[in-house]
């Protein structure tokens, strides 16, 4: 056996393996992830470095090849248990083992610290005055500013003395030299978190809070690890419940995780954890600097942070003694990484959960079906939390037919009902939420007069309208004609819908030229904090109406908003997805949801074209698990996710042809590679973008009830790409059980 070896991860690149024999002495005691010593270079240098993987045979001539020499002391370090986890992650998902590297180790280029620097007087009082004299007597002036200025005040800020003083650097280091002052250095960690906060409200928890906290800590002062899905309707007070369990776990010496989707990372959340935390606390996002980036991993290193609160990539914060992992609003599609190793944060925690003895809470209002279908099998333990915290109703929904409206002669986007509870709120001085659902549009084609959706015969999907005029399922390669009559009642009302957040905000300024409106969509949150801006503009009441996509029903907490309008709740309900009906059910419950947060009811109105679709009946009930009944019932029924895995194999390259053919021998060899039997092959198909930048794009969809029959084939396929020069020039990738289809 040969172990397989990197030397230096603190090399950005990673992208040199190294190969080692493994002698005698050593045999069964390597594990993946150890750091080892090896002799390096020429000189054979003695050097650490960690094993990636093993190999029966050697890729170089074994003469040339050297022995490990032995086995790092303390080697259970978080970087071997990191590269661990790389390996795990590239089995789990595909790709190389350096992608994998370069997603969970930290970038270890330092970028350099911040240094204060002050300039503190070495003399006395009588010798300064002493000296002071000499140098006025020498004529030289600036040197007896500077030291006047420092027996006036013997510390001082250097950067502030050159400006206050007007004295150069030059003589301020002539002076040093001279042993009249010294320069004391500071270092200092960037710290992203820039508030401070002040008043603490003590909070104390409902009974159903509190019983979701002891069976937590009960299991864990047991030691039985685990993973809970912490399932509470909308406001019932969940991060009070990490904050409590994260508590816990710091109080026995270990460090908590805490995953937040991006776009709800704002200054209100991170205030509560603060306020709890104070800076114990770190946080990571997209818009830290390089330097504040690397501070916090340095600050984490030398165990000044108990709790990381970040997107997905904090899963990877390098903490000595982890011991919680919380990923908050589980559900949500960005915990799916869209680079190789396409991982899914939710699994990937669970593993790293499991290789330190750690566990995971996972909470949401709509969880996803692969997490509520665990807690039914057994694999999770359910925590549920059925009343909103300060006993507030949830909101009452209201479904309006879109088709009935359109019978009335009323052609407008906004239905009568919603129009006067509209009024009605502007009146009353209370806010309300326009949300434009546009999640997973991508042209599918409906009746506006009877809600009817032209759907592919084979896969239950809708079909969508391609540029060249056809309409493509986009699972199995099915196509049709276009249609320009509606086949179920004959009206001519059929099309794709084509309203934009800005043609709403529009609208709404004409009707009610007396309300200001806040938009919040794209286009208004490209700058750094653009949507900090809108939502705390809106939270201080600057606007009555904020209308927006999808980005304003992700957990925000406005209290005088009593109104909640959907405008178009099918569009993400006919996606050509197989989870459009569960995105759907999700955004309509959690727009609902923020409704009536405040002492005031609220009220919602679903406006749909498909009524009696579950999605929108059981959203509109606000019964999570009424939609997981049915929504199972349709996987089942399909062989769809959680119920059974799917695998995606994507495909890109410039030559049609040779893609296409490619992809058609993969499909044979996995055909042939499956032993089990039981693997299906979908495809090919083209993605809904059939060709970026001049690269064709093909799919396959690989379907079994075994997660360990996908990963063997990837593994067989993975072999057979790498050795077969007709895939030189395409890119594949793999995606296990995907967000969305392609
Ligand atoms: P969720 O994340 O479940 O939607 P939050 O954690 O945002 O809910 O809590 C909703 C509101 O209820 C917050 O303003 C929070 O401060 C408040 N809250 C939470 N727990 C309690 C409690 N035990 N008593 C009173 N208010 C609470
Ligand atoms: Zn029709
Ligand atoms: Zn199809």
């Amino acid at each position: 056996m040969y172990a397989e070896v990197i030397v230096d991860i603190s090399n950005e690149k990673l992208d040199k393996v190294f190969e080692y024999s493994i002698p005698s002495t050593l045999e069964g005691m390597l594990q993946i992830g150890m750091e080892v010593m090896v002799p390096f270079g020429r000189g054979n240098r003695e050097t650490n470095g960690y094993i990636i993987g093993f190999r029966s045979s050697p890729e170089f001539t074994p003469d040339r090849i050297k022995p490990v020499l032995s086995i790092r002391e303390g080697s259970r370090s978080v970087s071997s248990r990191l590269v661990a986890l790389a390996a795990w992650m590239k089995e789990y998902y595909g790709g190389t083992m350096i992608q994998a590297l370069k997603t969970v180790l930290p970038i270890k280029k330092k970028e350099k610290l911040l240094e204060r620097r002050r300039v503190r007087l070495l003399l006395d009082e009588e010798e300064g005055q002493r000296k002071l004299d000499f140098y006025l007597g020498k004529n030289q002036r600036a040197r007896a500013r500077l030291l006047a200025g420092l027996l006036e005040q013997p510390e001082q800020e250097y950067d502030l003395i050159t400006k206050k003083l007007n004295v150069s650097s030059a003589v301020i280091h002539a002076l040093r030299e001279q042993g009249v002052l010294e320069i004391d250095i500071e270092h200092i960690f960037r710290n992203p978190v820039k508030y401070q906060v002040r008043e603490k409200k003590n909070i104390s928890c409902t009974e159903e809070q509190q019983a979701a906290v002891d069976c937590f800590c009960m299991d864990y002062e047991k030691k039985h690890y685990g993973t809970y899905l912490l399932y509470g309707v909308t406001g019932s007070g969940k991060t009070e419940v990490y904050m409590e369990m994260i508590q816990y776990v710091v109080s026995k010496g270990r460090q908590a995780i805490v995953l937040i989707p991006e776009i709800a990372l704002t200054y209100q959340t991170v205030l509560r954890f603060y306020g709890r935390f104070g800076d114990r606390v770190s946080i990571l996002n997209s818009r830290l600097s390089p330097g504040e980036r690397s501070d916090q991993m340095e600050r984490v290193e030398r165990g000044e942070v108990d709790v990381m609160i970040g997107p997905r990539s904090a899963l990877f914060t390098p903490f000595s003694d982890l011991g919680l992992i919380v990923i908050d609003e589980e559900h949500e599609t960005t915990y799916k990484s869209e680079q190789v190793p396409r991982f899914h944060a939710r699994e990937t925690a669970e593993e790293r959960a499991r290789m330190e003895g750690a566990s995971v809470v996972l909470g949401s209002a709509t969880p996803s079906l692969e997490a509520f279908y665990r807690c039914r099998t057994g694999k999770y333990t359910l925590l549920a939390l059925t009343k909103r915290a300060a006993d507030q109703k949830l909101a009452a929904v209201y479904t309006v037919d879109m088709r009935e409206e359109l019978k009335k002669g009323n052609r407008s986007i906004l239905s009568d009902r919603l129009r006067r509870l509209m009024k009605e709120r502007l009146a009353k001085g209370q806010q309300m939420m326009l949300f434009l659902n546009r999640r997973g549009y991508a042209g599918f084609v409906s009746c506006r007069s009877c809600g009817y959706v032209v759907k592919c015969p084979h896969c239950d999907v809708s079909l969508s309208a391609h540029r060249n005029g056809r309409l493509v399922c986009h699972y199995c390669g099915y196509e049709e004609q276009v249609i320009r009559k509606c086949p179920s009642c004959g009206s001519s009302y059929i099309g794709g819908f084509k309203a934009g957040t800005q043609a709403v905000e529009e609208l709404i300024k004409r009707e009610f030229p007396q309300a200001s409106v806040l938009r919040m969509d794209m286009d208004t949150t490209k700058t750094k904090d653009g949507h900090e801006r809108i939502l705390s503009a809106f939270a201080n009441g600057e606007a009555d109406i904020l209308v927006g996509t999808q980005m304003i029903v992700k957990g925000h907490d406005f209290p005088n908003v009593t109104l909640v309008g959907v405008l178009a709740a099918d569009l993400s309900l006919y996606g050509d997805d197989y989870r459009a009906g569960e995105r759907t059910f999700e955004l309509l419950t959690q727009a609902a949801g923020r409704a009536g947060r405040g002492k005031q009811k609220g009220e919602a109105v679903i406006q749909t074209y498909s009524p009696e679709h579950y999605s929108v009946v059981m959203a509109a009930r606000q019964d999570y698990e009424g939609f997981y009944e049915e929504e199972m019932h349709y996987r089942k029924l399909m062989g769809y996710p959680p119920v059974s895995e799917l695998l995606a194999v994507l495909a890109g390259g410039g030559d049609e042809e040779l893609l296409e053919k490619a992809v058609r021998y993969l499909k044979e060899f996995a055909v042939r590679a499956d032993k089990s039997g039981k693997l299906q092959v979908i495809g090919p198909a083209s993605p809904h973008v059939g060709k970026v930048n001049d690269v064709y794009r093909r799919v396959l969809y690989l379907k079994s009830e075994d997660y360990s029959t996908l990963t063997a084939v990837k593994n067989h396929m993975e072999q057979y790409i790498e050795m077969n020069q007709g895939f030189q020039t395409l890119k594949i990738q793999f995606d296990f059980n995907p967000m969305n289809i392609f």
